[in-house]
């Protein structure tokens, strides 16, 4: 498999570190609010990581950290505590905002099919994990603790940066984010590993540590959970593409400085999912949720399907019109999958294995899923019977995981159903063409007086018809008239 790595910005053969066991490392979701659709389609993209490892018969592991504690409102360690800043809007505890989205978060993974990592990890239960890695820090002069606080020295570093070669200049904290630069650091790069000093003096968690009372940066969480569950080698970290920088170029800063050698081999960033008007975010007007997709109609599932449709390298434009076309598109799949007749026919293993292998090469291909699902339409068009049809989608939903064949079986009930409702329908038949209101309302009324097995009421309607000049027919399901 050819996956591009943002580390050395190479598509590069994956190849795991251990042959038998993969790791990956997800960054998961800071839970002070409810997940937006772009943080989740990172997590979709991740999954398809995950399940496409898995499909090729490689033994994922996969951990993911849940941030409750020490995320800023910058990434570069300023700002307000998010944790903070949820538990005071909505009048709760920071535990109480923490068990509530990080329960939305995987309600909403699940209705988006995002299988839940192996391992789920909050960042509170690892402090010990933190206060190891810190303290062997700052034995090696790695870190070093100023007004307070713990920082890494990036000054320490051979190389600071690692997926892309900024400019320095435009890096100064306090004019990239617009907040007070802290004094207490050496360098602009260095980063917190541990704070003392809040200026939050609510600060609702805290721990004892070697340097006093106080809580983890959010750089060290990852770093912590993944070695404390992956051990020194990582294959694969995830995430989207703003946490490139600053948190996985610290990541690796304190995690090679603390391991002394390489720790992660591959570097996965998913493009943002922005808006027309440019990056979705939790505190801009209308905030774009799954449950909010749901309120309009949409099923979470035609979302999977369009963020399917594009490369995860690619950033990708959300607009109502584009969901509505993924909507139309994915129903239209579904209906083709339902008119497929299960068992019918044999499954003919060499069209099989060449529709795989269209399919197998799309992914191998950096995970290109819009590919992987045009390898789907092939399947609908190919030339061989159905039940080697049906046979590949429900392999390629293994990874695709769009609900294929449960939703055609699905669809395809409703239209036995519909079937045998208009099978079953009455219908009425003017033989002389003019239908006439009033003879028609009384056949209804003779048929349902029938139904209820009232039949001198029937009769009843029939001479009433009569006398009024038609004379009435029965037909199966139905009845027809015509004047006398
Ligand atoms: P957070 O909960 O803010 O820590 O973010 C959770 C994940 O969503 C991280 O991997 C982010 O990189 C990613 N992310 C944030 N905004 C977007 C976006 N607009 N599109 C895609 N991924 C995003
Ligand atoms: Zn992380």
């Amino acid at each position: 498999m050819i996956l591009y790595n943002s580390a050395s910005r190479k598509r590069e053969e994956f190849v795991p570190h251990d042959p038998e066991h993969v790791s990956m490392y997800t960054c998961g979701p800071t839970v002070y609010h409810f997940a937006h659709i772009g943080n989740l389609r990172s997590y979709l993209m991740e999954d398809i990581l995950d399940r496409y490892l898995r499909y090729s018969g490689y033994n994922l592991k996969r951990v993911m950290n849940i941030t409750d504690v020490g995320h800023l409102t910058s990434d570069a360690d300023e700002g307000e505590d998010k944790m903070l800043k949820g538990a005071k809007r909505e009048h709760k505890t920071v535990m109480e905002i923490a068990k509530f989205y990080t329960d939305a978060f995987f309600s909403d993974c699940a209705k988006l099919n995002i299988r839940t990592p192996d391992v789920v990890e909050p960042a509170t239960n690892c402090i010990d994990d933190y206060i190891k890695i810190i303290t062997k820090l700052m034995d090696t002069g790695y870190a070093y603790l100023s007004g307070g606080n713990v920082y890494f020295d990036t000054s320490k570093l051979e190389k600071y940066y690692i997926f892309n070669d900024f400019n320095e200049e435009d890096l100064a904290v306090g004019v990239r984010e617009g907040v007070e630069e802290d004094t207490n650091k050496r360098n602009k790069n260095d980063f917190v590993l541990w704070f003392t000093k809040s200026k939050f003096e609510d600060q609702a968690l805290k721990w004892d540590s070697p340097w006093g009372v106080g809580y983890p940066g959010w750089h060290i969480e990852c770093s912590g959970i993944s070695m404390k569950h992956i051990g020194e080698y990582l294959d694969i970290h995830c995430g989207g593409i703003d946490n490139a920088f600053p948190h996985h170029t610290n990541e690796i800063a304190q995690s090679e400085s603390y391991l002394g050698h390489k720790w992660c081999n591959y570097w996965m960033h998913v493009l943002h999912l922005n808006t027309n008007d440019g990056k979705m975010s939790k505190s801009k007007g209308e905030f774009l949720t799954v449950s909010l997709l749901e309120e309009k109609g949409y099923d979470p599932l035609s979302y999977r399907f369009f963020c399917l449709q594009s490369h995860y390298r690619k950033a990708l434009v959300f607009t109502w019109e584009n969901l509505d076309n993924a909507q139309l598109a994915y129903n239209k799949l579904i209906a083709k999958i339902a008119a497929l007749k299960p068992g019918d026919g044999e499954i003919d293993e060499a069209a099989y294995s060449e529709l795989k292998a269209k399919f197998t090469a799309a992914l191998d291909n950096d995970i290109n899923t819009s590919l992987a699902v045009t390898a789907l339409y092939d399947v609908l068009k190919a030339k061989t019977n159905d039940a080697t049809k049906l046979y590949a989608i429900d392999d390629f939903d293994k990874v695709l995981s769009l609900d294929l064949i449960k939703k055609a079986d699905a669809k395809r009930e409703e239209l036995k159903k519909q079937a045998a409702a208009a099978a079953s329908e009455f219908t009425v038949i003017s033989e002389d063409g003019a239908s006439v209101p009033e003879v028609e309302a009384k056949i209804l009324e003779r048929r349902d007086a029938k139904k209820a097995k009232n039949f001198a009421l029937a009769d009843q309607i029939r001479d009433d018809l009569k006398a009024l000049g038609y004379e009435i027919t029965d037909i199966p399901n139905g009845a027809k008239y015509k004047k006398i």
